[in-house]
């Protein structure tokens, strides 16, 4: 038990959260009329840009009230759609003005992966809250420089990890903290899918850090902790390449990895831009196991157990993610499973780690 407890500690997780069923975890959606509304410009209105945008109509306590883009034209397709008044339109140049305007109290930045940084910190000095994007930075000490700029403006720093509010992802967690599953003592993420046009930005390691890695294998590393309730002592990976011309040097193409956790549990992952498909996650204890495939993506999410299927109203995720977030920032609720910059920081850690394991080809210790 007091191991489970440390584990617990470590995960960021509520204990409060985890002794509720997971349709009360979510009660931050039965909301009240009189609740306050939070008001978010987005930066960076690109695919999922978009995807958040039309999420949001939905939403009952955040609204798309800004832009912040590069491209005037798509600033003023959203002014129309969205109904955004022109007060609300930045763009990359003049967007610390927002400091000034008290009609916007967050920004989702939804830039590619080497912007959040710059960006976030930016957004935090005008005294804005930050919802950043993952792969929250290019590496855990960017990751650092953004929560202790976030601290020191006192802002809040949230990532748009939105699996953390999926409910059948939820169920599957309270009941591995409830012990439903014994001792989860393996875990398997496989996160990937086959990239096109060889020109974007995520194959351009200058914008994206990396490559399949930062994109999607970042899900297997965020899925594995939250699914085991544990974080990683050590990694080891492994590299391989098919299409040197399009993946250029730094821009991993498939990474197998391994990871160890204090209890003894492991998670073995895949993390890939040429398969199609591929997002399962698998949890086994002593007692039982979890299944969930599509685990990461728009969903429905599927998942069942060896007890049977696990079923719940799919809700499109990001309108939950940023009706969450408004009572994270407005009413400090505590999530069940975190999406802070702490959060963000921890799959950074280990991202940098993979990496250096990938060039080592050692058994690299997580710091
Ligand atoms: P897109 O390329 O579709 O959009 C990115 C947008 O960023 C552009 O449209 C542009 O908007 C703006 N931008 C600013 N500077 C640049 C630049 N130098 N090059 C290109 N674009 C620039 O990317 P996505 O929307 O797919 O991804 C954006 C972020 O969202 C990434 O960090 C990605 O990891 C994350 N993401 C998260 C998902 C999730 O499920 N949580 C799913 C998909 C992506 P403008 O013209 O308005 O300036």
């Amino acid at each position: 038990m007091r191991t489970r407890r440390i584990f617990i500690k470590r995960a960021g997780l509520s204990t409060l959260a985890l002794s509720l069923p997971f349709s009360d975890t979510l009660s931050a959606m039965n909301f009240k009329k009189e609740d306050k509304v939070l008001r978010v410009a987005i930066m960076g209105l690109g695919s999922y840009g978009n995807r958040v945008a039309e999420a949001m109509v939905n939403c009952k306590r955040a609204k798309l009230v800004g832009v912040i883009s590069g491209t005037p034209s798509k600033i003023e397709d959203w002014k129309k759609k969205y109904s955004i008044p022109d007060k609300n339109c930045y763009n990359y140049e003049n967007f610390d003005q927002i400091k000034d305007n008290p009609d916007i109290d967050a920004v989702y930045v939804i830039t590619p992966n080497s912007l959040h940084k710059p960006y976030s910190i930016r957004v935090a000095k005008a005294g804005k809250h930050v919802i950043c994007e993952k792969p929250m930075a290019l590496n855990a000490a960017e990751g650092r420089e953004m929560v202790a700029a976030c601290k020191a403006a006192g802002v809040h720093l949230l990532v748009g990890y939105r699996m953390h509010f999926e409910a059948k992802t939820m169920e599957v967690v309270r009941r591995q903290r409830a012990g439903e599953f014994g001792e989860t003592l393996f875990f398997q993420g496989l996160s990937g899918f086959r990239i096109g046009d060889p020109t974007q930005w995520r194959l351009n390691y200058e914008l994206a850090g990396g490559g399949s890695m930062m994109d999607i294998g970042i899900y297997s590393i965020n899925g594995a902790r939250y699914m085991l309730g544990e974080e990683p002592l050590w990694v080891t990976a492994q590299e391989m390449k098919t299409d040197p011309v399009k993946f250029k040097e730094n821009v991993d193409e498939t990474i197998t990895f391994q990871m160890g956790f204090p209890s003894g549990a492991v998670a073995s992952c895949l993390s890939t831009y040429s398969l199609n498909n591929l997002d399962k996650f698998f949890l086994n204890g002593t007692k039982g196991f979890a299944e969930m495939q599509p685990s990461t993506g728009y969903g429905p999410i599927k998942a069942w157990t060896n007890k049977g299927p696990i079923d719940a109203e799919h809700i499109t995720h990001q309108t939950t993610q940023m009706d969450e977030m408004a009572a994270i920032i407005l009413d400090g609720k505590k999530p069940m499973i975190p999406v802070d910059g702490e959060e963000g920081l921890r799959d950074l850690v280990i991202v940098d780690a993979i990496y250096q394991a990938v060039k080592t080809g050692e058994k690299e210790m997580i710091a």
